[in-house]
């Protein structure tokens, strides 16, 4: 549950400022490189959704590994200040934290679209009677490709092995019931639920919890892909109890553009040696890794699934951001996302523009920082206009502009700025 601060808006912009001076992060906007208009202005940045700002401690991070390159060469594995071969284990405690895990169930590793595709092996076992997947109707593509060509590549059709959950005629948001009528609908043939959460379209939040107790009480297996939810809304994966989730670290984990994503695997399968997978080296016992002629041995938990010794350099800027993260506190992240999305709400309804609608959840609880606003009539002119005039959001064909104030580096000023920029287009 989310403890709200009673607190009265105001459209003003100097009530925005007074928020912006009381916020106990706002030091943390100082510590981000924003980026600059032509006229030397910062960006009104809303695009943490797609690819976050960066840190400035990311430089000194990666310049550190790249001096003990220059300085170690190979010996760097073993005599780096932060050793390269145990150095994602760096990485796991803060990103547990991020997602409500126990260190030993996530790993930091590959990129999120492999990530999916690694955990569908292990995770996704059709049998000839059990072998759907259901996922949202309005999944990332990418979650729909990999998806789909998991069912082609054991020989289902998609059109009869993919379940769409829906949102119901003239809704955009999808009900909980539906998938409990979906579950009726195909009793003892859904193999998988592969939800995307939060969904990147809508910004709803997914009570994840009812989801897995609905797919486990009728023996689904239950995964996430939490590209749009790491970071941003605390999943708990742990308590949830999903059996694996996916994420990238390039949106709201602030990680670089194409960096590293992150894996949990629940606990309960840690230890399971029957589990299907496909390995490579990284993943095998750590003590043996390089006497090269045993057995694969997998490490127990989410390390086991690791195929190649990583990209230090990506990973750098993982650690960086992470810091930042656990300097501020994902509470506190959380609780100032809960009043800057609030404030962003509040200023567009008092619009009073028939022609806008907020498609995303009104309660705070089902949603993440991201607001997607429907401009009826509107083309990408609007969004166009928008950017000239400074700001970055995000289009979505055919009218949804997706904004996203970022707890770690956007203020009030910006939210109450973009929508007197929006105001002035409509
Ligand atoms: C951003 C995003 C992706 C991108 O996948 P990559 O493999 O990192 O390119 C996939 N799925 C969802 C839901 C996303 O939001």
């Amino acid at each position: 549950m989310l403890t709200q601060e009673k607190i009265t808006y105001k459209n003003s912009l100097e009530f925005a400022q007074q928020m912006d001076q009381k916020d106990p992060l706002k030091k943390f906007r100082d510590e981000f490189h924003i980026p600059l208009q032509k006229n030397g202005e910062p960006h009104v940045y809303l695009c943490g959704n797609s690819l976050g700002l960066q840190p400035k401690l990311t430089q000194t991070y990666i310049q550190q590994e790249l001096d003990d390159w220059a300085k170690l060469g190979v010996e760097g594995h073993t005599e780096a200040k932060k050793p390269w071969m145990p150095y994602h284990e760096f990485l796991s405690e803060s990103m547990a934290k991020i997602v409500g895990a126990k260190p030993s169930e996530v790993v930091v590793m590959n990129t999120l679209t492999t990530n999916l595709h690694l955990m569908m092996v292990s995770f996704y076992q059709p049998t000839p009677t059990r072998y759907k997947i259901v996922i949202e109707a309005d999944a990332f593509p990418s979650d729909k490709y990999a998806v789909e060509s998991q069912l082609k590549f054991h020989n289902i059709d998609p059109k009869d092995g993919l379940i769409l959950w829906k949102p119901r005629e003239g809704e955009n948001l999808c009900r909980f019931e539906d998938l409990e009528q979906i579950v009726e609908d195909n009793r003892d043939k859904i193999a998988l639920f592969m939800i995307g959460n939060t969904n990147y379209y809508s910004g709803q939040f997914y009570e994840m919890k009812k989801i897995t107790e609905l797919g486990h009480r009728n023996d689904i297996v239950v995964g996430f892909d939490l590209a749009h939810g790491a970071g941003n809304i605390q999943p708990n994966l742990h308590e949830v109890g999903a059996d694996f989730a996916v994420w990238c670290t390039y949106k709201y984990l602030n990680s670089g553009p194409g960096s590293l994503g992150g894996c949990f695997v629940h606990e309960r399968h840690a230890h399971n040696k029957e589990l299907k997978r496909f390995v490579g080296w990284w993943g095998h016992n750590k003590d043996t890794r390089f006497n090269m002629r045993k057995e694969f041995d997998p490490i127990p938990g989410a390390e086991g699934w690791q195929l190649s010794n990583p990209p230090i350099l990506s990973m750098a800027a993982i650690r960086s951001s992470l810091t930042v993260f656990d300097q501020a506190g994902f509470e506190n992240i959380r609780k100032k996302a809960v009043l800057l999305t609030g404030y962003l709400e509040f200023l567009l309804d008092e619009l009073q523009l028939e022609k806008i609608n907020i498609i995303t959840p009104r309660n705070p609880e089902e949603r993440g920082c991201q607001l997607s606003i429907q401009v009826k009539n509107a083309d990408k002119s609007l969004f166009t206009a928008l950017t000239e005039k400074g700001v970055i959001a995000d289009w979505r064909e055919p009218d949804v502009i997706r904004v996203a104030p970022a707890p770690l580096y956007n203020s009030f000023e910006d939210v109450y700025k973009f929508v007197e920029i929006l105001k002035s287009l409509c």
